[in-house]
């Protein structure tokens, strides 16, 4: 998502990512309201939607729970999906934009550098 802000804001950059594949492990898989809504405003979350559980309140054990229908949001629920899915859809969002994603690329040092117009 921030190479893609980079590439809409016109700022060259690439991703690179140390693994050589693509992985089909979920541990983001409930999308809140509010990163609906930024995706929303890319016209991402469309891509998402249909292929979630719209899930409006929830529990957590005795203590712990959520109740998102009293929000003042067109999305007042968390979005069920697998995260490979939405990595995917970004994924395709980077590519649109231009941004390379180089995979089995693994970063091994940083220097900073003065900006450049
Ligand atoms: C158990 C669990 C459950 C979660 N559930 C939710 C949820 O329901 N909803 C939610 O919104 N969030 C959830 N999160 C948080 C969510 O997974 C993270 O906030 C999100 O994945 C962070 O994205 P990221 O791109 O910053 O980092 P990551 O998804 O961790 O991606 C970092 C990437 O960098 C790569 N990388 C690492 N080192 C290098 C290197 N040296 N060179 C090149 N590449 C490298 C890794 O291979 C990885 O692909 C959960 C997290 C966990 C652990």
């Amino acid at each position: 998502m921030l190479a893609a802000e980079l590439a809409l804001a016109g700022v060259a950059c690439r991703v690179l990512e140390k693994r050589d594949h693509q992985a089909n492990i979920t541990r983001a898989f409930g999308i809140g309201p509010r990163t609906l809504e930024l995706l929303d405003a890319r016209d991402l979350a469309q891509n998402l939607i249909p292929n979630g559980n719209k899930i409006p309140q929830g529990q957590f054990g005795a203590r712990a729970g959520f109740e998102l229908t009293v929000i003042d949001s067109r999305f007042n629920y968390m979005l069920i999906v697998p995260q490979s899915g939405t990595e995917k859809m970004l994924e395709e969002h980077c590519r649109e934009l231009g941004v390379p994603i180089e995979r089995g690329a693994q970063v091994e040092g940083l220097t900073p550098s003065a900006m450049t117009a």
